[in-house]
């Protein structure tokens, strides 16, 4: 996918800014901070525009853009990246060494420091978990010129509530505050509206001596959604995407080698450490009766790559078409108790057959209850439905103990859900911490808060 401009992201949001600023260095970042809280300018930051909730996108005020932060350093089991690296090039120099960087948002045009604000997971979260799990120390500058260099473990030195979690598995809304928590976990997923990170050390992991990678078809989705259930506890296995029929009917004209009979599929990727577990999977596929002969499996870099180009395909193709119908995107971003995934997706489905019938799609992380629905509509009509029905989606994860925001973040185009997930004493909290560190409101204007 192309980049995106200043005054853009990727759900397709427009905007407008007095100036747009692109400091060379933390000393030119520090004086720009200086001017801006002296004019009183809003800012927004910018990192490379892949986010799908209009965080990025400014309300007039200025911009600053973090993509000279080109810091790059890769050390044993650890790495210093500047804001403005993309995920393609730690991912690259980490494979230069033997390591991995595990969060893996599939959008690799994503800038670390972008990855770190929004609290993104992807495909890979299955097995790793979140951005906030690898990250072991930040700097970040805060809007009235201060600079903290903070580290994992040490601890906010102000008073916080604990906010309560919803029991999914994914989930990051707003600032995760608990007593005694570390400022490295508030800035993590603050989507900045707290600070502005400038580098950030992560964690990496040494690379697995073999993998195994698939994309699994089958003739029903029954099928699919009894092995997404029975998979789930298959040992190693470190991605289970789930895509539904009409999203395999949209991305086959690029793919046209999807088998024409398949109503679904499942896209695997599993740690191999024997020969047994690879044989297992003749097995699972009879037993769930997968499209055996059909199915898709590699285990070469060439094999993970062509894979992952067509789980990317996904979301690219279904945000290209809402951009060619003149839309920004509708998608979610629920995730819900494992337990409670079936039951959300004949929600999902339900509502959609009776406001956009044939205009969406489905796929995305279901081995964590987090598939995401793209919505397609082909008139302002469907839209005006769609954008509703995402307020009653939101309502239906928080009720079953879901939440409204598992690794997109709320941006300004979500922010409304916040109050569907939190009850205002809570959002009262956050907003003291906001305050706290941003007196004057100017950072992230409209993000998290509206
Ligand atoms: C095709 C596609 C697929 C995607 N798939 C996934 C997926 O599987 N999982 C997932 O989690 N996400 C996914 N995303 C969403 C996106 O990649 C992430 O939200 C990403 O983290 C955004 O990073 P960015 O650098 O592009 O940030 P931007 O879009 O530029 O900004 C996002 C937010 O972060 C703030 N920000 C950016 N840089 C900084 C900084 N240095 N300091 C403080 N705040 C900052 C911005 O102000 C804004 O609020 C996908 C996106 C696309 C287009």
């Amino acid at each position: 996918m192309a980049g995106w401009g200043y005054l853009e992201d990727a759900s397709g949001a427009k905007g407008t800014a007095d100036r747009i600023c692109v400091p060379k260095d933390e000393a030119e970042l520090l004086s720009l901070l200086d001017e801006a809280r002296q004019a009183k300018a809003v800012i927004t930051i910018a990192g490379g525009g892949s986010g799908l909730t209009g965080g990025r996108v400014p309300n007039g005020g200025w911009v600053i853009s973090m993509e000279k932060f080109r810091k790059l350093d890769i050390g044993r089991g650890t790495a210093t990246v500047g804001a403005g690296v993309t995920l393609h090039e730690l991912h690259a120099a980490a494979r230069a060494t033997g390591q991995f960087y595990p969060p893996d948002p599939t959008e690799t045009m994503a800038f670390l420091g972008g990855t770190i604000a929004c609290n993104s997971s992807g495909s890979r979260s299955f097995k790793y978990g979140a951005t906030r799990r690898w990250v072991e120390r930040l700097r970040v500058a805060l809007p009235e010129g201060e600079v903290l260099d903070v580290r994992r473990g040490q601890p906010i030195d102000f008073e916080v509530p604990e906010i309560p979690q919803p029991p999914a598995k994914k989930h990051s809304c707003g600032y995760a505050l608990k007593p005694g928590m570390d400022y490295v976990d508030l800035f993590i997923g603050s989507e900045g509206t707290l600070g502005i990170v400038i580098e950030a050390e992560v964690r990496l992991l040494p690379n697995p001596p073999q993998l195994l990678n698939g994309i699994v078809f089958f003739p029903s989705d029954e099928a699919s959604q009894n092995a997404l259930e029975g998979w789930r506890t298959v040992p190693n296995l470190r991605m289970l995407e789930w895509v539904d029929d009409p999203a395999l009917r949209m991305i086959s004209q690029r793919y046209p080698d999807v088998p024409a009979n398949a109503k679904a599929a499942l896209i695997v990727e599993q740690i191999i450490e024997s020969d047994a577990d690879i044989d297992a999977w003749a097995e699972r596929l009879a037993q769930y009766g997968a499209l055996e002969e059909q199915s898709w499996f590699g285990s070469s870099d060439a094999d993970r790559e062509r894979f992952r180009k067509f789980r990317h395909a996904l979301p690219e193709t279904s945000l290209a078409i809402s951009e060619r119908n003149g839309f920004p995107s509708l998608g979610t971003d629920f995730s819900v108790p494992v337990e409670k995934h079936r039951e959300m997706l004949a929600f999902y489905r339900e509502t959609m057959d009776a406001i956009m019938p044939g205009h969406y799609c489905i796929f995305g992380h279901a081995g964590d209850a987090h598939p995401h629905v793209n919505m397609l509509p082909a008139s302002q009509v469907e839209y005006d439905k769609g954008y509703e029905a995402l307020m009653t989606f939101a309502k239906k994860a928080a009720s079953l103990g879901g939440s409204v925001a598992a690794e997109h973040g709320l941006g300004k185009r979500k922010a409304r859900f916040l109050p569907v997930q939190y009850e205002s004493q809570y959002i009262d909290a956050m907003k003291a911490v906001k305050s706290r560190f941003d007196p004057d409101w100017r950072l992230g204007r409209g993000t998290l808060f509206g």
